[in-house]
């Protein structure tokens, strides 16, 4: 782990703190040997080997050369697939591979690109690896960008390899394709390098309008975009952790996901430590997890702790010299942990409105779940209060049984569970579901509807 400060040459420079990471999350409280056996199975040198290949093509930018086998947009795209292909053999077949394309009009902020290329439409695409779930279609996403930029939007000849922007999103995206191609997950996997996002996301807009329309149930997308810089332009070295950008209000979907990304993977890659920071994005910059997040779905952005701007969106500014690939591969490992964990673990609960047991104080908490009996194992209640916005403890419930309950919404099959000492009033309560192997959902809360009067 690296942390310093170089000092900068100013005037009464205060240093406010040596680094951004302090919180102490709450953990699984065990970890799964299968899940620290994939962890283990991310490879430093193939990660090493594609990101020296998808570099080489020089430019990625969505409207540079599609014709050539060695530079250009359309050699990495073939590269990608290829690649994909070979892990989907190597794998017997599992992952199905393909080139997501769609024509898109070039209006709105792309009319200069009309002007300057003559056509009213471009043919855009998006490189797709999906490993089908065993039990259901619930899915779950992790994506990079492919496409690259200069500094100017529209400079699809000059070199810029981007290979923090966004090479690292995309090739820790293959990684995890090929690490996890090789186990059965209960739900289905996406793998996704995005076209076009520096265009303002026309690739995941494309995909997350895709979901929409043919009803996929996402439960969650997280998006890669710089996972390679350890320098910043402030000055600051440091590897020690990486931010996750997470949309709320509190109890947001996205939220859920973000406390779940460090509920699960830092016990597995002890050397990373979450930061996260409960905004959709950056000031005035976007990612492709916007695109999923702006229509419903879960999604969060894993970006570096410092960035640093002299080495983005230039010419030939973005290169493997000046990012950290060993960085870049614990971030890797770290999602590997995260996604199998999600494909892995019962579908959430549905939680209903918890109340107070006026006959002895307690809280009684409600949930419905729909998974067979038999794969869950148990369910845990988190507990945090409502000035906190991270989960503070959790409690085994154990096997609950299921009952008919009578509400006034009429009778239903739900779960129940009565807790003691914490009062419906101060705190706010989320339930999870387990399998055998310790499996753990994601954490669902009631969200009250808002009331101002
Ligand atoms: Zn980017």
């Amino acid at each position: 782990m690296k942390k310093k400060i170089t000092a900068l040459c100013l005037f009464f420079v205060i240093i406010l703190s040596e680094s951004m990471l302090n919180a102490q999350y709450l953990h699984i409280e065990k970890k799964n040997p299968l899940i620290e056996e994939i962890v283990n199975r991310v490879s430093y040198e193939k990660m090493v080997e594609m990101h020296d290949m998808i570099c080489s093509f020089e430019t990625r930018h969505t409207f540079s050369d599609t014709v050539s086998d060695t530079r250009g947009t359309g050699a990495a795209r073939r590269w990608m697939y290829n690649t994909l292909k070979d892990f989907s053999r190597e794998s017997g077949g599992r992952l199905r591979v393909y080139m997501d394309t769609f024509d898109q009009p070039l209006t709105g902020r792309l009319a200069r690109a009309k002007e300057k290329f003559g056509v009213e439409k471009w043919r855009m695409v998006n490189v797709v690896a999906v490993l089908p779930g065993k039990t259901d279609d619930l899915r779950f996403i992790v994506n990079g960008h492919y496409d690259t930029r200069t500094d100017s939007g529209l400079d699809e000849v000059n070199t810029n390899p981007g290979a923090n922007d966004d090479a690292t999103g995309v090739i820790a995206s293959m990684e995890l394709a090929r690490v996890l191609s090789n186990y059965e997950f209960e739900h289905t996997l996406m793998f996704v390098a995005f076209d076009s996002e520096e265009n303002g996301l026309l690739g995941a807009n494309h995909m997350a309008e895709t979901a929409v329309n043919e009803k996929w149930e996402i439960g969650g997308v997280l998006g890669d975009d710089m996972i390679g810089n350890i320098a910043g332009g402030n000055g600051i070295t440091d590897d020690s952790g990486v931010r996750v950008f997470s949309q709320g209000p509190e109890d947001s979907k996205s939220r859920h996901l973000a406390r779940y990304i460090s509920y699960t993977g830092e016990p597995y890659v002890p050397s990373l430590e979450i930061k996260h920071i409960f905004r959709l994005d950056r000031f005035g910059r976007g990612g492709d997890h916007s695109a999923f997040v702006r229509r419903g779905f879960a999604g969060v952005r894993f970006t570096e702790l410092n960035e640093h701007f002299g080495h983005q969106h230039g010419l030939n500014n973005d290169t493997i010299e000046f990012m950290s690939r060993e960085y870049m591969f614990r971030v890797t490992k770290m999602q590997a942990a995260v996604m199998s964990s999600l494909g892995m673990a019962p579908k959430p609960v549905e939680m209903q409105r918890p109340f107070r047991d006026r006959s002895d104080y307690s809280t009684v908490i409600r949930w419905k779940h729909d998974t067979l009996e038999n794969d869950i194992s148990g369910f845990k209640i988190f507990i945090r209060e409502t000035d906190n916005g991270y989960w503070q403890e959790s409690v085994d419930a154990g096997k609950v049984e299921k009952k008919m309950i009578r509400t006034r919404r009429g009778e239903n099959e739900m779960y129940e569970f009565k807790l003691y000492y914490r009062s419906v009033d101060d705190y706010i309560f989320g339930v999870a579901a387990y399998d055998n192997d310790g499996n753990v959902s994601l954490i669902s809360t009631y969200d009250p509807p808002v009331r101002n009067r």
